[in-house]
């Protein structure tokens, strides 16, 4: 390959508490802690401030209170967020020609080709600052050859400060850190690199590749080319979508409520799941009922924003009840989440139920592994296959096996 890519990763800092600290100056240098704000809640976002009491996100809350007790916390407000992420975005936007949104707070730009008329470090720095100055918002970045090892660079630049990573130095640069800086190393895959005796970038740098695949399989392979600066991931080009739904036409119009209900927890449950794929929230919930006459009624209802099967599927179910009140066959079913913002993960820790988040997450994780039905509610076990698609990746839609119209 002859060509060497320019890539920037740029991470707001503290996101949430920086928005915070837009709106009420008196949080500024104190210990501010955002997330779920009840016993059972977690931490979403903390100062750096809080971070020296040992606190981090996706701690709980009830520990993050003990270690400081003087700490002010906060709801959260998730639309307040979305608002400035918007902001952010659209100064990225005027800024450079192919940008990806990876979160609320994150973005990959690709800055390939554009050193020969400005340097892609200055260009880079320029558009921070423009930033700070236009939203008011510290960030940081790095710029690396790659998304993995930009990404990396911007953990160590922080807070509200940016690194280059020269081509050709990724190894070195990577090799003191601690090897839960890569990406996609969570608690589990470092207890397990742990248990290996591996600490550091440079001892899987050091280890044949063969090995690390033999030990931890398919997972174990992405880690030792990323410990090697190695990473062709493309930036994707960011399209902002408003919605996500999905229909069912029945070959035959029925009316077994059993039947009906399954289904329609099957297609709430997957697309709640293409949300927190994709890294997203909704705060509109649709229903649709076409009956055999083929008159059509939908109802929609507001939500707080979530991607969370346990406080989406009871409002689908329930608009369901609602709608449906004919005493005749039904030909089609459709459910569909608007108003959709970014930041999926992170605003979900405002959900006040540490158990469902850990749930909802060790059965994500067995889909990514698995498959979409690998883990289903039982209740929509009759259904058949909705689809494996991820509507925020810029691909068409697969065709639904719906009868021929
Ligand atoms: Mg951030």
């Amino acid at each position: 390959m002859s060509y060497e890519r320019s890539i920037v990763h740029m991470d707001l800092d503290t996101f949430f508490v920086s928005c915070e600290r837009l709106l009420d100056s008196r949080l500024n240098g104190k210990p501010v802690l955002i997330g779920g704000t009840s016993d059972r809640g977690v931490v979403a976002s903390c100062s750096y401030e809080a971070r020296r009491f040992g606190i981090h996100s996706a701690m709980p809350m009830r520990l993050a209170k003990q270690l400081c007790p003087e700490a002010i916390i906060l709801r959260g407000n998730s639309g307040v967020y979305t608002k400035f992420s918007q902001n952010v975005t659209e100064v990225i936007k005027e800024a450079v020609p192919l940008y990806e949104k990876t979160s609320v707070d994150e973005f990959y730009i690709d800055l390939t080709g554009m050193d020969k008329f400005f340097g892609c470090h200055k260009l880079a720095s320029e558009l921070r600052q423009r930033i700070i100055k236009e939203t008011g918002l510290p960030i940081s970045f790095g710029l690396s050859i790659n998304k993995t090892v930009s990404k990396i660079a911007t953990g160590e630049a922080k807070p509200n400060n940016e690194i280059r990573i020269l081509s050709g130095t990724e190894k070195p640069f990577l090799a003191p850190l601690s090897v839960k800086k890569i990406p996609m190393v969570g608690n589990v895959t470092y207890k397990a690199l742990c248990d290996l005796g591996v600490k550091r970038i440079k001892t899987v740098q050091e280890m044949p590749m063969e090995l690390m695949h033999r030990v931890l399989g398919q997972n174990g392979l992405s880690i030792w080319k990323k410990a090697n600066g190695i990473d062709n991931s493309p930036v994707v080009q960011y399209h902002e979508r408003k919605s996500i739904s999905t229909e069912r036409t029945f070959n035959k119009d029925t009316t077994d409520v059993a039947k009906l209900k399954g289904i329609i927890i099957a297609m709430a449950e997957n697309l709640a799941y293409q949300l927190r794929r994709g890294n997203k929230l909704t705060a509109c919930v649709t229903f649709k009922i076409r009956y055999s006459d083929f008159q059509t009624y939908t109802q929609q209802q507001r939500i707080p924003y979530s991607a969370m099967d346990h406080t989406i599927i009871p409002v689908v179910l329930d608009l369901y009840r609602k709608l449906y009140n004919r005493r005749l066959l039904v030909r089609l079913i459709g459910v569909k989440f608007s108003h959709l913002v970014e930041g999926g993960h992170q605003i979900n820790l405002f959900e006040d139920n540490e158990k469902q988040l850990h749930l909802s997450e060790a059965i994500d994780k067995m889909r990514e592994r698995y498959g979409d039905r690998a883990v289903i509610n039982a209740a929509g076990m009759e259904a058949k296959s909705i689809s494996r698609w991820n509507p925020f990746t810029g691909e068409p839609p697969p065709l639904l096996a719906n009868r021929r119209q």
